[in-house]
């Protein structure tokens, strides 16, 4: 079979999927189908719709390369960033290969027929190849507060903003100081009669610089699309650095710090509120946060920050770890994702009916974050170990994607049509990835959601973000096997 002709399906459709389906089409692939459980594609930006939701990347970088955009500010909004993915979508033919409101909840691979079956909320689907774009924050983690469920009023996460509750002139906590809380309480203190903040720990944070672009400055670079090439090379080079001090130049670290200590120190006239929210771990460890208005909003009078801890949730408000009760009309929890779970809750079984969830059951791996050993003809994206405490997700998923092409170009080129990661390659990346990951600023004492319980970090890649496109953008000679079915010995790369 050409490859042109093989059937991909795609298992989410954010920016990974719709990214994927697009590069796929480039490439002459036709016969490709995106689920997509939400009504809308747009993955988190469907789903994140609180006050404030902006990009923390500049959109420059933050946007694929093949679609480049006229943003209105550096950090674009939520609603431009979901307006975009649309955009791309129509532009490059995606909607037609997207089935929306449809949940993909297992999939099995076929070994005799070399093919992936998928049981689907809509009936069951077959392909040859298997793409999941799940995302690695798309399952909102509520904590496990004692009370929270006795609270008489509402009480939602960010990703599940409750648009029909007003927050005008109400009393409202907020739990969690990370980087959606950063971006919701400066959006919603000048509305709401009282704000509580609970912070369980202080994040690092620097200056984003964000302004709205001028209709001459998004004309000169319609017009100069060589300018807006070198605005997203700087940035590229800036996360480049940042992505360096994180992992093996961790003594380029205390100049971030320096940067991000005078922030607090600019903001906060207060000793006792700057002590609240300077953290005491190394800079880097959790992500940075990059915002403008954090710092001046803490200061505000009906803004308090509860560093204390909490006891519980009462019927009518949080009880602090100090005893002290405030009442609240609203809970926010801005507490984050299950992040180590990558595909879940779908169940897939590769060759022999192992699921990954038994071959992940230590800690979720994949070479280079794309392909499992037992898994045929399967590639994540955004898969484990791809995230970092810098650079660009779509910058990531594209380079995936890429993989995957490259995959597809090796699969035509020797006739065949199934393709594998051998072990020895996946383990070799392993102990390689595991080595990197030890000496990074990740692994140094602070809870973050990259780490598990175990000391393991599933989620971010422990090298710059040239490496992983330049170990991505083609197979390494004998990292794959190639072949048509299990019994038939298969050539390797070469
Ligand atoms: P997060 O960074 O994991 O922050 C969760 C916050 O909730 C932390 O402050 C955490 O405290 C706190 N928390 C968790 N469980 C708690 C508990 N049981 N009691 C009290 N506090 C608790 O989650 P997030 O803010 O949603 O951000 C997650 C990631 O999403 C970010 O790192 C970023 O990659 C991405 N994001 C991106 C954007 C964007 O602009 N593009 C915006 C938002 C999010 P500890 O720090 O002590 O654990």
């Amino acid at each position: 079979m050409s490859a042109k002709q093989r059937s991909i399906a795609v298992v989410g459709g954010g920016f990974g999927g719709v990214g994927a389906a697009a590069m796929l089409r480039r490439e002459g692939y036709e016969n490709v189908t995106v689920f997509e459980k939400g009504e809308r594609i747009g993955g988190v930006w469907q789903h994140n719709t609180y006050p404030g939701a902006a990009c923390d990347i500049p959109s420059h970088l933050y946007e694929y390369s093949f679609a480049p955009n006229s943003w209105s500010r550096r950090f674009s909004p939520g609603p431009e960033i979901r307006a975009y993915v649309e955009g791309v979508a129509r532009r490059f033919g995606v909607f037609d290969k997207v089935r929306t409101g449809t949940e993909v909840t297992s999939a099995r691979w076929v070994e005799e027929r070399a093919r992936w079956v998928l049981e689907t909320s809509a009936g069951p689907h077959e392909a040859d190849v298997l793409v999941t774009a799940c995302g690695q924050l798309s399952v909102p983690k509520a904590p496990p507060i004692s009370g929270l469920d006795s609270f008489e009023g509402p009480a939602f996460h960010t990703a599940e903003w409750r648009h029909d509750v007003d927050l005008v002139g109400k009393r409202v906590a907020v739990i969690g100081t990370g980087c959606s809380a950063i971006q919701v309480v400066p959006a919603i203190q000048p509305e709401v009669a009282q704000l509580d903040v609970y912070q369980r720990s202080p994040g690092w944070t620097l200056p984003k610089g964000d302004y709205a672009y001028s209709r001459l400055i998004r004309s000169v670079f319609r017009r100069l699309p060589a300018l807006r090439r070198l605005d997203r090379a700087s940035v590229y080079a800036f996360q480049e650095l940042a992505a360096a001090a994180f992992t093996r130049h961790r003594w380029l670290l205390p100049l971030f710090r320096i940067l991000g200590m005078r922030q607090i120190k600019s903001a906060i006239p207060d000793s006792e509120l700057r002590r609240k929210v300077t953290p005491t771990y190394e800079f880097g460890c959790k992500r940075i946060m990059l915002t403008d208005d954090w710092y001046p909003t803490l200061t505000r009078d009906n803004v308090e920050l509860v560093a204390e801890g909490i006891d519980r949730v009462t019927p009518n408000g949080i009880r602090d770890a100090a005893g002290v009760e405030r009442p609240t009309d609203a809970i926010v929890l801005a507490t984050g994702f299950a992040s180590h779970d990558f595909v879940a809750p779908m169940e897939i079984a590769g060759s022999g009916g192992r699921t990954l969830s038994e071959a992940w059951a230590e800690v979720a791996r994949a070479y280079l974050g794309l392909s499992v050993p037992g898994f045929p003809n399967m590639f994540l994206l955004y898969g484990p170990n791809t995230n970092g405490g810098s650079g660009s997700v779509v910058n990531t998923l594209e380079c995936g994607i890429g993989h995957l092409l490259a995959a597809l170009r090796e699969m035509d080129a020797s006739g065949t049509d199934r393709i594998e990661v051998r072990r020895d390659a996946a383990e070799g990346f392993d102990r390689e990835l595991r080595a990197a990951l030890a000496k990074t600023v990740w692994q140094s004492g602070c809870s973050n959601w990259y780490v598990d319980e175990n000391g393991n970090d599933p989620n971010n890649w422990p090298w710059v973000w040239s490496a992983y496109r330049r170990r991505t953008e083609r197979l390494v000679p004998g990292a794959y096997e190639l072949g048509t079915s299990l019994t038939v010995p298969s050539p390797a790369l070469g």
